[in-house]
């Protein structure tokens, strides 16, 4: 049976077109690599204006959203999805947000930056990935990025950790080391991956 994961999109008009193409291929991937993961629409989250935080930060003001405010909105849509078709297969929702994510370090005024999150709550996984961060003028290099990310946080989802090959689940240090990442799972990944998917054997 396939694995459901609803994908939603988080912030202002600027970028949906990114999250839309970035979803299309994502679906497109899974497919092409034979995976029985299925990406559903879950829609565009507008989070309220508070949830907008302005950091201080050496390279002067930057906006971000709340961390729990992201996780909270994500888990209540999963939830709405679920009552809404009845559906109880839906356990896992991915944000793609616009701005980053930070989270408030206790005591101090000092935010944690988040390029991504996967966070579970019980039986539900709620991930997400800001988009912001990998902007480029460049419209097929800016989706490409952003795609990658998204199958690296699929990956760890599905239990992979991170990889020394030419594979997306390698960390790069810096976007252009991203830039020169194949936007791919490598072989081995990719086998640990089905692994995961294959019917075990009762006895
Ligand atoms: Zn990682
Ligand atoms: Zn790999």
């Amino acid at each position: 049976m396939a694995d459901l994961v609803a994908f939603v999109y988080m912030g202002g008009e600027e970028y949906k077109w990114v999250f839309f193409e970035v979803y299309d291929r994502v679906k497109s991937y899974l497919r092409d690599i034979d995976l029985p993961v299925i990406p559903v629409y879950g829609g565009h989250i507008k989070l309220p204006p508070g949830t907008l935080v302005q950091v201080r930060t050496e390279n002067g003001i930057v906006k971000m959203y709340s961390f729990e405010a992201v996780v909270e909105a994500l888990y209540g849509r999963l939830v709405e999805m679920r009552n809404d078709v009845n559906d109880e297969s839906i356990t896992k929702i991915f944000g793609l947000t616009t701005y980053p994510i930070g989270s408030r370090k206790e005591y101090f005024d000092i935010y944690k930056k988040y390029l991504g999150l996967q966070v579970s709550i019980a039986n539900y996984h709620v991930l997400a990935l800001s988009i912001k961060p990998f902007h480029t003028e460049n419209r097929e290099l800016f989706v490409e990025r952003v795609f990658k990310g998204v199958l690296h946080e699929l990956g760890h989802l599905y239990g992979l950790s991170h990889c020394k090959n030419d594979c997306v689940m390698n960390p790069p240090s810096d976007l252009k080391d991203w830039d020169l990442r194949a936007p791919t799972f490598c072989s081995n990944c990719l086998r640990e991956l089905k692994e995961r998917f294959k019917p075990k054997l009762q006895l």
